[in-house]
């Protein structure tokens, strides 16, 4: 079986550390490869690796280190079809989705693209007689970046394009249920003209997260995942003197108001809610329903389309399901543990998922969607991130309760509010306390030249990622104060001027 190490100073690198772990395809629950497990000493490896990287390329020209990123954009369009199939099939979803997702984090490729103009920095003329003032983005150094599973492109893709693109040198650590996606994206930095070190992969579990959270060559963090990990790194890091992203979990509700499209509701919330198998952290899994007669009317409509719904392996199938299985076999469990319990607090289940057997894929981690009724804040399936093809609706009578509902949870990751009232939909964008809203949007993604992040415990640390603060995460401003002598001039030049 395949066996994949790490990419370190622009080679793959084999594991050394005798700890390994399986891949396995989520469709069918057979072995895919084996992944090394990085000790502490094969991490420091790569972060030594980056520190020598980093004098020569942070002198690189913005514009040179943009002409890279280019050829990198090219070389994923490219390799599309491969890449989506690598991640369809070491994640479970269909292919449709693997493409969407790399072209979400396509789009922060062409956003870091721009760095020029990105990292232009500030510059003030005589702040006194003669004297001139001005701010550089200067790059931070080493960064470190550690990606969840539910998205082995876009992830990683949020974070280290930005990084090098500002100047910085980066180690990855991807998770370990589907690596393979950041390790071809390594090779493809490597074909654009890369210099060797400037992008490093490390696979791995706590052990190499620990060494990228405390080594002093490390200065900046960036993290996705699950909240009780993003609060470790947040402390840890921070602890240590880095400058920490740590973005977590989610619990995102769909607000819907009587004066809206229940059509539109419809078809947006059944996409929201099982796209993905619900493994996206801006999945919408729970639906507010103010009045009974909404809830009526949108369970009716869901039970009809999740009856039209195909569930099976995302490859290979025409037609197309509309999902596939779910990352592993022990969160499938989970998954379904939460059905169990959502029956045993008492919530109405609608449609059930538990006993779903997939055509194609009789092996796999299928668990069908699954839709709940009477729903309530004190149960735990309300309250804790399922992350799978479980809806929940809650029902209230107004407005305000809606909003009351949505402020008092824990997480504030995503939003959505239906209504075809401009009033209702300005005060809740206004007044809900979530980090990304949308209005008649089911899934609020802000695209990659403004930031993605969430509020409370969605996301611990400052900066947002992609966006103006991705630039900001990833540099630090030095602020330079200049007063030349008068009088000097240089001699005449007469070929047109050219950035050397
Ligand atoms: P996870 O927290 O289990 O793992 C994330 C990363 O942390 C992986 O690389 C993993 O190897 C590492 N890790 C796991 N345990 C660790 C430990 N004890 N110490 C150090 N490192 C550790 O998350 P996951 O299951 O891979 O991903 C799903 C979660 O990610 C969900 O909670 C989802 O909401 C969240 N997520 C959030 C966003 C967002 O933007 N807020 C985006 C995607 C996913």
């Amino acid at each position: 079986m395949q066996s994949i190490g790490h990419f370190i100073g622009g080679q793959q690198v084999p594991s050394q550390s005798g700890r390994d772990t399986t891949v396995f395809n989520p469709a069918t629950g057979e072995p895919r490869c084996q992944v090394a497990m990085a000790s502490a000493d094969e991490t420091r490896q790569a972060i030594a690796a980056a520190a020598r990287a980093f004098p020569e390329w942070s002198q690189v020209t913005p514009l040179n280190r943009a002409r890279i990123l280019f050829k990198f954009k090219a070389l994923i369009e490219a390799h599309a079809d491969e890449l989506a199939e690598l991640i369809t099939s070491e994640h479970g979803k269909v292919l449709s989705d693997a493409k969407g997702e790399l072209t979400r984090g396509l789009e922060v490729v062409e956003f870091a693209c721009g760095i020029p103009h990105l990292q232009k920095g500030e510059h003030s003329l005589n702040v006194g007689r003669g004297v001139d003032s001005y701010s550089q983005m200067m790059p931070m150094g080493v960064c470190a970046g550690i990606s969840p599973f539910n998205f082995p492109a876009m992830v990683p893709m949020w974070m280290f394009p930005v990084a090098i693109a500002c100047g910085n040198t980066f180690v990855m650590k991807p998770s370990e249920k589907d690596p393979s996606t950041p390790m071809r994206l390594a090779e493809l930095l490597k074909e654009a003209g890369l210099p060797d070190g400037v992008f490093n992969v490390v696979n791995g579990d706590k052990e190499a997260v620990d060494v990228l959270l405390t080594d002093p060559r490390i200065e900046a963090v960036s993290f996705v995942g699950s909240t009780p990990i993003a609060e470790y790194i947040y402390r840890t890091a921070s602890e240590h003197g880095k400058r920490v992203q740590a973005l977590g979990g989610a619990k995102n509700h769909m607000v819907i108001m009587p004066d809206a499209d229940p059509q539109q509701v419809v078809s947006s919330l059944m996409g929201a809610a099982y796209g993905s198998a619900g493994e996206r952290c801006m999945a919408i899994s729970v639906a507010v329903c103010v009045g009974d007669a909404v809830a009526d009317k949108l369970i009716d409509d869901l039970k009809t389309e999740i009856g039209t719904m195909q569930v099976g392996p995302g490859l290979n199938q025409n037609p197309e399901p509309h999902m596939g299985p779910l990352v592993s076999r022990a969160h499938a469990d989970k998954v379904l543990s939460y059905i169990d319990q959502g029956v045993e607090e008492g919530a109405q289940l609608i449609v059930d998922g538990r006993h779903f057997k997939a055509t194609g894929g009789e092996h796999g981690y299928f668990v069908g969607p699954t839709l709940f009724d009477h729903v309530t804040q004190d149960m735990r399936i309300y309250q804790e991130e399922i992350f799978g093809p479980v809806l929940s609706v809650v029902r209230v009578a107004s407005y305000d309760e809606a909003l009351a509902l949505v402020n008092a949870h824990e997480y504030g990751n995503g939003t959505a509010i239906f209504t075809r009232d401009g009033d209702t939909a300005r005060q809740y964008t206004e007044q809900v306390q979530v980090g990304m809203v949308g209005v008649n949007v089911p899934i609020p993604v802000p695209m990659a030249f403004h930031s993605f992040g969430g509020w409370k415990r969605s996301l611990f640390g400052p900066l947002h990622m992609h966006g103006p603060d991705g630039v900001r995460f990833y540099t630090r401003m030095k602020t330079i104060t200049a007063r030349w002598p008068t009088g000097l001039r240089a001699g005449a030049e007469f070929s047109m001027p050219t950035m050397k």
